[in-house]
């Protein structure tokens, strides 16, 4: 029977832990700055204790987490690759660096510049980037909407609205419409988006003044930062778009953002982004083991930790 590793428990490691880590277990780490309050441990611990019941290989696999500064990132991926560790996770601010300093990255990655797993081989790290997939699995999961066919507003032009666009287009969506607060980012983002398009619309806009050719029955999503604190300002007046099918808001915490309070008032379908942090997860965990792996049970976790 495999052991399970011993080592200091710690909420949160730093690299000078890597130089006294057990050479057992099957390792598996998120490593971002800060990363405290980050809920993957929770959700792929509950996630692998599942699989350990029904599968023994699973019952020496653990998560953790490690605070690691950008500035550290080059040598600490090659640390964790020679500590033989099976899958990284990378959060803010890594996902962009890490893209330019791995071995191997997956193709359907390559548009997006951005990547969030990486899964060890024998020459390196091979990235991927599992947000995309989340966000899908998350709208069909809540809105019971799909990208394909669907005419997409996408309120953002930082690195989660990139690959949501990236998704969107890969998936086949009928139109995309990327609103932006600051056009500079907006249309360096279109640039990225150009080669991607395929025949389809793909059209900027100023939140502020959106377009009379929006399309009814779109999806709108957000992939803006507004809603994390409770005095920002909505990234889009809902009032000024036609009518759509659904909202979809990736901030999770608060549950219920100012835009979602506002699809709420409006009878809208609304969901916020909880069902696309465990969804990239769970893509993140089938990268690594190979098999299916229970959203259930990881879903359940990140609720209990949020106190929901
Ligand atoms: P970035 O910093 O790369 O981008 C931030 C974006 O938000 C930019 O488009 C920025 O616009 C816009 N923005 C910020 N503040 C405001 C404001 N007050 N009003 C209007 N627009 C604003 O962040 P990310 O792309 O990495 O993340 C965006 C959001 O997505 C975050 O809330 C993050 O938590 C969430 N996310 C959720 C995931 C999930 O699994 N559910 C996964 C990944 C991200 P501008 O260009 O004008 O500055």
């Amino acid at each position: 029977m495999l052991q399970r590793p011993t080592l200091p428990e710690k909420d949160v490691y730093t690299l000078a832990d890597l130089a006294s880590w057990p050479d057992t277990g099957t390792w598996l780490a998120v490593l971002g700055q800060p990363i405290r309050h980050s809920l993957s441990p929770a959700m792929h611990g509950a996630a692998l204790a599942a699989m350990a019941v029904r599968d023994a290989r699973f019952r020496d696999w653990r998560y953790v987490r490690f605070e690691v500064a950008p500035a550290e990132l080059p040598a600490a991926l090659k640390a964790f690759h020679e500590k033989g560790f099976r899958g990284l996770n990378l959060t803010v601010p890594h996902k962009v660096l890490a893209f330019g300093l791995v071995k191997k990255i997956d193709p359907a990655a390559q548009p997006v510049g951005a990547v969030n797993t990486l899964r060890s081989t024998a020459e390196g790290w091979e990235g991927f980037n599992t947000d995309g997939h989340g966000l899908a699995h998350g709208l069909s999961d809540e809105l019971g909407a799909t990208l394909r066919d669907s005419h997409i507003i996408l309120l953002g032009a930082g690195g989660a609205a990139r690959g949501a666009a990236v998704e969107c287009l890969q998936q086949a969506c009928a139109s995309l419409w990327i609103a932006n607060r600051t056009q500079g980012n907006l249309d360096t983002l279109l640039q990225a988006l150009q080669p991607l398009a395929g025949g389809r619309r793909v059209q900027g806009f100023d939140p502020r003044q959106p377009p009379a050719e929006l399309p009814a029955g779109a999806l709108v999503i957000n992939a803006t930062s507004a809603g994390l604190k409770e005095a920002d300002p909505r990234p889009i007046d809902l009032a000024l778009l036609p009518r759509p099918a659904g909202v979809y808001d990736m901030i999770y915490n608060p549950a219920e953002t100012g835009l979602l309070t506002d699809a709420r008032a409006r009878g809208l379908p609304s969901a916020n982004g909880l069902s696309m942090l465990v969804h990239q997860g769970a893509r993140s965990l089938e990268i690594w083991s190979g098999v299916e792996v229970p959203v259930e049970a990881m879903k359940k976790a990140v609720k209990n930790t949020l106190g929901r």
